[in-house]
């Protein structure tokens, strides 16, 4: 039998840093992989979703200076060869997860290609694919075991993944492109890819249980992303329930009165969340305590077993790629005796929509909810010069503040490009800044940071320019 003294499950943004960390802090590390490094984030989420969004936002550009650009620019009618696009966005995956492999070897992680089944809270057997024999593969002891296994698409029962119904994981790879396409949730992912796909030329419908778009966030903050969507001709189905399909493989929904109704649409992304990967490989064996489908955690990360770890989106929501990374990164740390805590002062968001939204801290609506006497000020990005320079002045900046002492404890953003302001955002919350700092800050002009510091200033009663 083979030994460590840390052995990762799962190569993703979670396991993948802790790995790297620790061999750079001398700790004996295995890490097991099944698929490539880079895990869900660069595979089949993050990077590739972001590649596809950017190239249909350019096919989009191109398609409005067809007809009229107040630019004064003029182009002919585009054409978009989706094989093309895809195999450029393969080219950003493979460079980046060739990227991960190389920083692994550099650093001495030692990286096993299989399947691990977890055979106790020491012990791992190597196999060559969930459906091998057990018994059959290469077995690892360790000091340390870390669940990094991350999360996996949720499927409806009544209509499983399969032919027509797609997850985020074949939408992010289209051989061809759909005439229709329904969009089962309007969370991060229907709203990312279904807005893609709409600007690429497919006839969108978006179908959502709940009665508003994208509702982890408060209405202010979705309210452009709504305007946009309309303004692109996505149709939505709000406050709706999927039944299922029909004989001809359409989509039959039923909305809050209960009239029911079909839509004839060539594919079906389902996009109803994701759950933690916690099944076919022996972890109900640990009897770990759970929170939900989750393994449950404490602030450093550690499980109800001792010497058994876990990250990222195994570990719950929010199942977000940088959070994974300060986790792993973390636990690394405490393996190699510093004393670490997972407690940031924010774990910024981002929904990469257009119009972009950024959450960093607490919102207006969070701040009371805690009990905490606030203080919330907008300011608008038809106000700002860079804003309307890009033409996108729809949206805002807007700050959440203590009222006795200011301290900044909340940033959210809509707007063209906003996501590049969530630095800046989480370095104020993680400083400790107030709405004096900020305020007093100066901002290059003309950018979209000027609006952080007019929102500050307003919050103290003397923004310049509204
Ligand atoms: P994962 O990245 O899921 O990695 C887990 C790895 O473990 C996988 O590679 C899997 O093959 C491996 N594995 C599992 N079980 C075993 C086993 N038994 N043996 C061997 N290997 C195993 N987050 C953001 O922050 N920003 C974004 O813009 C963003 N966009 C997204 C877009 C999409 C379409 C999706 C689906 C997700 C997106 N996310 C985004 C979420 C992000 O991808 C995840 O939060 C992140 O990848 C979680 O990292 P992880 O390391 O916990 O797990
Ligand atoms: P989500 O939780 O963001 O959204 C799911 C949506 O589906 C919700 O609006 C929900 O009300 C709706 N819904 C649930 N059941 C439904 C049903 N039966 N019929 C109709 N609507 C239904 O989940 P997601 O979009 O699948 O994304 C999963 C996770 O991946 C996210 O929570 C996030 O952590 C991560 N992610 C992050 C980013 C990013 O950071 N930009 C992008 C994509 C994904």
């Amino acid at each position: 039998m083979q030994t460590s003294q840390l052995l990762i499950l799962g190569g993703g943004p979670g396991g993948y840093v802790a790995a790297i960390r620790a061999a750079q802090l001398g700790i004996q590390t295995v890490l097991v992989e099944n698929e490539n490094v880079g895990g869900t984030c660069l595979n089949v989420g993050c990077i590739p979703s972001k590649a596809l969004i950017h190239a249909a936002e350019e096919f989009h550009k191109l398609a409005r200076y067809d007809t009229e650009s107040p630019l004064g620019i003029q182009a002919g009618s585009p054409i978009v060869d989706i094989v093309r696009t895809t195999a450029w966005k393969d080219g950003i995956v493979e460079r980046l997860t060739g990227g991960v492999a190389s920083l692994l070897k550099k650093s001495g992680v030692q990286v096993v290609k299989g399947w691990a089944r977890i055979v106790d809270g020491k012990t791992v057997e190597i196999v060559s694919s969930p459906a091998a024999q057990p018994g059959s593969g290469l077995r690892i002891s360790c000091e340390h075991l870390l669940l990094a296994t991350g999360s996996e698409p949720v499927a409806l029962p009544s209509m499983p993944f399969g032919s027509q119904v797609i997850s985020s994981t074949q939408a992010l790879s289209p051989g061809a492109l759909p005439t229709s396409m329904a969009v089962v949730g309007a969370g991060y992912i229907g709203m990312e890819l279904g807005m893609a796909y709409r600007k690429l030329g497919v006839e969108v419908t978006i179908v959502e249980a709940q009665e508003r778009i994208l509702p982890a966030y408060d209405t202010e903050l979705s309210k452009p992303v709504l305007a946009s969507l309309k303004k692109l001709g996505v149709s939505l189905h709000l406050s709706c329930s999927v039944l299922g399909l029909d004989d001809a493989g359409h989509l039959r929904i039923k909305d809050a009165q209960g009239a029911e109704s079909t839509l004839a649409v060539e594919q079906i992304l389902v996009a109803v969340g994701r759950r933690p990967r916690i099944a076919g490989f022996g972890l109900e064996s640990l009897l770990l305590d759970m929170n939900g489908s989750a393994v449950r955690i404490d602030d450093q990360c550690r499980t109800s077993m001792r010497g058994v770890w876990a990250i990222g989106d195994v570990a719950g929501e929010p199942m977000l790629a940088h959070r994974a990374m300060a986790q792993g990164e973390m636990v690394a740390e405490i393996i190699s005796g510093k004393h670490r805590r997972f407690v940031p002062a924010s774990i910024p968001a981002v929904c990469f929509t257009d119009p972009e939204i950024v959450v960093s801290g607490l919102s207006p609506g969070e701040a009371e909810t805690a009990g905490v006497d606030a203080i919330s000020a907008s300011f608008p990005f038809s106000a700002n010069g860079r804003a309307m320079t890009l033409e996108s002045s729809d949206g805002f900046v807007r700050v959440v503040a203590r009222r006795d002492n200011h301290l900044i404890l909340g940033w959210q953003a809509v707007g063209g490009g906003v996501s590049e302001l969530s630095a800046a955002f989480s370095q104020s919350l993680e400083m400790g800044a107030r709405l004096e700092d900020v305020a007093g800050t100066i901002h290059a002009h003309p950018s979209l940071g000027e609006a952080i510091q007019e929102a500050a200033m307003r919050a103290l009663g003397h923004a310049l320019h509204i």
